[in-house]
Parts: C-alpha cells; structure tokens; sequence
C-alpha cells in the first residue's frame, strides 16, 4: 500500500508540527487498566504522539525491536481488545478536527478526539452525529474499533457512518482509503478491532443538528415486550431497560424533531425533569445502592429492583440529540452484549428472561435491549441484517461469569453475534460462522500485518492467531 496524498486542508485547529520521532519514548512500564477494572497490564513502553510522523516512526521503531504495538482509545472495551505487553500508544495529544466539508456533512476528525468532544467542535457548522451510544467518553478511533452503536431501527452505529479513514500500517506506510481509493481496507477497517492499522484520521458522515423529544416511564414488561418490533418500527429511537425479577421496564422512546418542529406542549425543557436514566438508572448504579445492597444481601434485591419500576411515572422532555442520547455512568460495571436477528429478538429476551428467573442469580443491575439497522460493515454485529441489543451487566464486585455464561448460551443459539468490545467466549471458529466476510479480514490482515505488530492475546482467540 502507498501513502495517498489526498488530504483535506487543515483546520485552524491543527496539531503541534510534527515532531521527528526517531527513537522509542522512554516512559516505561506504565500500568494500565480499563474503566471496569477487569482488565490491567503492564506495557514495556507507552507513548503519546503529536503527529502523523511521530506514530510512524514509533510503529517501525517498535516492530523493528520485535514490539507489539495497541493503541488505545479510552479504555472503555470491557475485554482486553486494548490490552498489551509492548508498546502502548494512545492519541489524547491528537484530536480535534480536520476539516468539515458542508456540501457532504462530511466532518474529519483526528482519531483521538473524544466523543463528548464532538458537540461543540460540530455546533458552530450546524451538524451533529445522527445516532450515539449511552456513552461519549471513548475515543472516535475506539468508538468505531469495536462497532459501537445506539439505538433506532432506522440507524445504523458508528462505523457504518464512516466515510474515510487515514491510517498508519503495520509496516509504518500512511495510507487513505475510502469508497473509491483502497476500498478493500476502506470497507473492513470501519470494524477493524484495532488489528489493521492506527486510526489518524476519521470522516464522520453528519447530518444537520436536531433536537429530540424524549418520553420514558416505566411499564408491565410483558407488553414491552409484546410491542417492542412495532414500537422500534415506527419510533425513531426506541429501547427497554429491565431490572430481572421485576415485572416492569424502564421504557425510552426518542422523536426526531424536524427543523424549526416544535415539541408537544407537555414536554418539558432539559433540566425541569429528572429522567430516569438519571433518576433510576445512575442514581441506582451511581450510587451504588441497589448494587451494594446486591452485594451483601443478595436476597433483598428482587424487592429493590421491584421498587425502583414501581415507582416509575412517565416523563417528556426536549433538549439537543447528544443531550438525550448519553448518560452518565459512575458505578463500575461488567457487560455483555449480543446482537441477534431483529426478528426473533424478544422471542430470546423471553428466553434469557426465563433462564434469568429460574437461576438464583440476583442481579441488580438492568438487562438493555436496543436494536439497529443493518449495514454494510463486513465485521460490524449488524452486518447484513437488523439487529436487536441483548446487553446484561453486572455490579463489578459481584461474580458475572456463570450468569453471563447461561445469558450466552441463549444468545449463542439464536445466531448471536457478541459486541467486540465487551465481555464474551466466542472464538474464531464461532466467529467465522457467523460473519460471512470473516475470511476477508482474516486474509486482508495476513497481507497489511503478517508479522502481527498489532496482534494481542484478545485478537488471538477472535482472528486465530
Ligand atoms: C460505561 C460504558 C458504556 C458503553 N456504552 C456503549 C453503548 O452504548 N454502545 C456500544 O456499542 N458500546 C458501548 N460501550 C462499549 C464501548 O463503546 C466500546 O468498547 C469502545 O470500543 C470503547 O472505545 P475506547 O475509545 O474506550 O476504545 P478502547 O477500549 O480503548 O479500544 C477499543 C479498540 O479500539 C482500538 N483503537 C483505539 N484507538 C485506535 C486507533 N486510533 N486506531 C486503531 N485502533 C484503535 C483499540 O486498539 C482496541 O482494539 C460502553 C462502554 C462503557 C465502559
């Protein structure tokens, strides 16, 4: 692969000059850990570039001296996709944005930038993404690594949003791909697991800024259930939270306002309501009480989590997109997610709701079911088909492997594919099966990194070697 010298213009916003590179940095031994805790390493080195010529040189320095090399994003994987014991690299010194092309709503971004960054680096050109995660801590390059997404049956995540990538290859070449020029790495490296090469550089596909009307309550789980493929249908965003053992869901549905639309009279400005991803949710989790009271009496936890939906009320507010889409998240938690046939999805959250109530597991911590709309991504959970989001979690200082385990074994036989990101057992063989394209990445991975400078343990077991 060439260097292709099809840059946009730089922002006002550009990095610091490139700074030559020519040696290994000589922070060492850093440790690290991810945001749940469940993973923590030491590398033999870290490093922090500046530039496009700093990442270079310290990726021919570092497999030239037989390192691996991981960059991470914010270490927000749940797995140890970030981990590893050689080099280190992270871009939080290079981030911001590139350019934004108006005519397309196209925005490039460095591939450090943070999501919560996003907002107010699009504002002042009127875009914004057109679908988000429950979180904006991750980094764009991250973000997009491990095929994040949000919810809404009429969107897709993140990577299929991407338009362009720059990246830096296993052999330290410079490289921009998109539809047209190197389309092959263009279409894998959209969910590339951090296994084909650094992210620098990201084209977001925008849309114009919009507000959301959002409406949440809770409501009798099995008519949640009965009307979540009607409700994904016709809402624009739609998702349940349901705490196992109680008989009712937090419900959140999302309404798209058009430009200049005004939202119905009982709506309610951002900040006049509590919402009960704030209210139930985070303060639950964020405080930790119905987490630690699972902690030491688990017994109680039926009658906590019957509590926090009962006293549920429905809520309606307006406020900007991001604003709606993300919550915060302070308690620490493990999680794993699957992604399965929209069609048979609430036939598996009947399932997993069956297996939850019949373990004696307590969980305090809530099952999420979002959905999204198929893509084109060949490594992405919702390649080719729509998907419905089975998402279980559970309060980091209590045990998740067996309940994850039994959750898995539903998700595993009703074709799930796991979210690369979070915690699962899938291996290559299972993985080759359930992605048809799986073999593609595999062989385009053999011919940018044969000497797997980007290889770690997690890529290991889910690419074969
Ligand atoms: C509290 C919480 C909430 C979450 N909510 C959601 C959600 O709503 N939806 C969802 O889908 N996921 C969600 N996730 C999962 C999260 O979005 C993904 O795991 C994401 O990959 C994390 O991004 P990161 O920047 O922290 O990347 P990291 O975890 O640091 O890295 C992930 C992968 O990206 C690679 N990578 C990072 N930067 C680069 C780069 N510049 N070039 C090449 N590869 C790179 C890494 O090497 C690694 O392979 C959540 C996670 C947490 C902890």
């Amino acid at each position: 692969m060439t260097d292709q010298p099809n840059r946009t213009p730089r922002s006002p916003r550009s990095p610091r000059e490139p700074r030559r590179a020519t040696s290994l940095p000589r922070e060492r031994g850093n440790a690290w850990r991810n945001w749940s805790g469940g993973v923590q390493e030491r590398s033999q080195l870290t490093a922090g570039p500046t530039s496009e010529t700093a990442v270079k040189a310290l990726v021919i320095g570092a497999s030239g001296s037989g390192l691996k090399v991981k960059t991470v994003g914010a270490g927000h994987s749940f797995n140890d996709i970030a981990a590893t014991d050689g080099l280190r690299l992270h871009l939080d010194d290079y981030r911001g944005l590139v350019s934004v092309n108006p005519e397309t709503m196209v925005a490039t971004f460095r591939g450090g930038t943070r999501l919560h960054e996003l907002p107010g680096l699009l504002k002042p050109h009127g875009l914004a993404l057109a679908n988000q995660g429950d979180v904006d801590e991750q980094a764009i390059a991250g973000a997009i690594s491990t095929g994040t997404h949000g919810t809404g049956l009429g969107f897709t995540g993140l990577s299929a949003m991407v338009k362009s990538l720059r990246l830096c290859l296993a052999d330290g070449s410079i490289v921009y791909c998109d539809e047209r020029m190197h389309p092959e790495l263009f279409a894998h490296a959209r969910v590339g697991l951090g296994a084909l090469g650094i992210i620098l550089e990201v084209g977001m596909q925008c849309v114009p800024a919009f507000r959301i009307e959002a409406t949440e309550g809770a409501e009798p789980v099995d008519e949640v259930l009965e009307r979540f493929a009607e409700r994904s249908r016709t809402a624009d965003h739609h998702e349940f939270f349901w705490f196992p053992h109680a008989d009712r869901a937090f419900v959140k549905t999302n309404r798209r306002l058009a430009e200049g639309e005004l939202p119905s009279p009982d709506a309610l400005p951002l900040g006049a309501v509590t919402r009960f991803v704030d209210a139930e949710i985070v303060q639950n989790w964020g405080h930790g009480l119905a987490a630690s009271i699972g902690a030491v009496a688990p017994g109680m936890v039926p009658r906590v989590n019957q509590l926090s939906a009962g006293l549920m009320g429905t809520r309606k507010y307006v406020a900007d997109a991001h604003q709606v889409f993300v919550s915060a998240r302070r308690v620490r938690f493990n999680e794993m997610e699957y992604a399965v046939p929209f069609d048979d999805g609430m036939e598996v959250m009947r399932e997993i709701r069956r297996v939850v109530e019949a373990g004696d597991w307590r969980v305090s911590f809530p099952i999420e079911v979002r959905s999204a709309a198929a893509d084109d991504v060949p490594l992405s959970t919702a390649y080719d088909r729509e998907s419905v989001y089975i998402a279980v979690h559970r309060y980091v200082r209590e045990p998740h492997l067996e309940y994850f385990g039994a959750v898995e074994q539903v998700l595993r036989a009703a074709g799930g594919r796991p979210h690369w990101g979070k915690l699962h057992t899938m291996d290559a063989a299972g993985l080759a099966a359930a992605y048809p394209r799986f073999g593609e990445f595999v062989a385009l991975r053999d011919e940018v990194d044969p000497q797997r400078v980007f290889g770690n343990a997690y890529l290991e077991r889910v690419l074969g070697g």
